[in-house]
């Protein structure tokens, strides 16, 4: 596969223990069922060791996302009262938030919605807790940069690029722009919402956008969300490749 490497960055998204199953931790130690586990989400990690290693030896920025709520955060259902997980509340997008962001990005002319609907989830990935830790056998020694969301307590991020509100920018695209960076690899947890959000953000913003269909894993929820997903970035101008096109 033809790629510019030192224009390019691989982006793991969220291999964190509340995203997948129980599983036994490289010194023999028992991590338990992750809080939103997904079925086999840890089944992609070979393959992004796999990728996150040849790719850094041709020069290839590796970079990481990592969910990372305060306690109380407002995408979980237990700081509604009356709520369930699944359920799903609106929430409003400040109007400053969206003329800044207007501003900032003139060749972008995508409507922001006034209110961003949230589902609301079980508490999960809290800072400093085994559930936000990554995966054990995640190999992170050759992450260049790791980006946190969801850290602030009012809002929530599935995208690596903006918080929910679609506004309001993480730091990774200010990053990927000093770094002179064009192409993004997008691998991780979970293809129907935050490698989605991720992508459907990253062709946004103008980077070419890889999705690498065996080193993603989805929640299917609703049913047909895996598929949907697929469709939709392929639609927004996705391209799909595999592990083995990488390594
Ligand atoms: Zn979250």
């Amino acid at each position: 596969m033809k790629l510019d490497y030192s224009k390019t960055a691989f982006l793991a998204i969220d291999i964190q223990n509340d995203f997948c199953p129980a599983y036994k931790g490289k010194d023999g130690r028992e991590f338990p069922k992750g809080a939103m586990a997904i079925k086999q989400g840890d089944e992609i990690i070979d393959n992004i060791n796999n990728i996150s290693a040849a790719l850094k030896q041709k020069g290839v920025k590796i970079l990481a996302t990592q969910d990372w709520h305060p306690s109380g955060h407002v995408s979980f259902a237990s700081s509604h009262p009356g709520k369930t997980p699944g359920d799903v509340i609106y929430i409003p997008v400040s109007e400053e938030a969206i003329e800044a962001f207007y501003k900032s990005f003139p060749d972008i002319h995508d409507p922001i919605p006034a209110a961003m609907q949230q589902v609301l989830w079980p508490d999960h990935c809290v800072q400093y807790t085994n559930g936000s830790a990554f995966h054990d056998h995640f190999n992170t020694s050759v992450i260049d940069f790791v980006f946190r969301k969801g850290y602030y307590k009012n809002i929530d991020s599935y995208s690596g690029f903006f918080e929910n509100d679609r506004c309001t920018l993480t730091d990774l695209y200010g990053y990927l722009k000093e770094n002179g960076i064009t192409t993004l690899l997008m691998a991780g947890l979970a293809t129907d919402y935050c490698v989605l959000y991720s992508t459907v953000d990253s062709l946004r913003l103008g980077f070419k956008t890889f999705v690498v269909r065996d080193a993603c894993k989805g929640i299917n929820n609703p049913a047909g969300s895996i598929k949907n997903a697929m469709a939709i970035m392929e639609g927004r101008g996705a391209l799909f490749v595999s592990a083995a096109d990488l390594t």
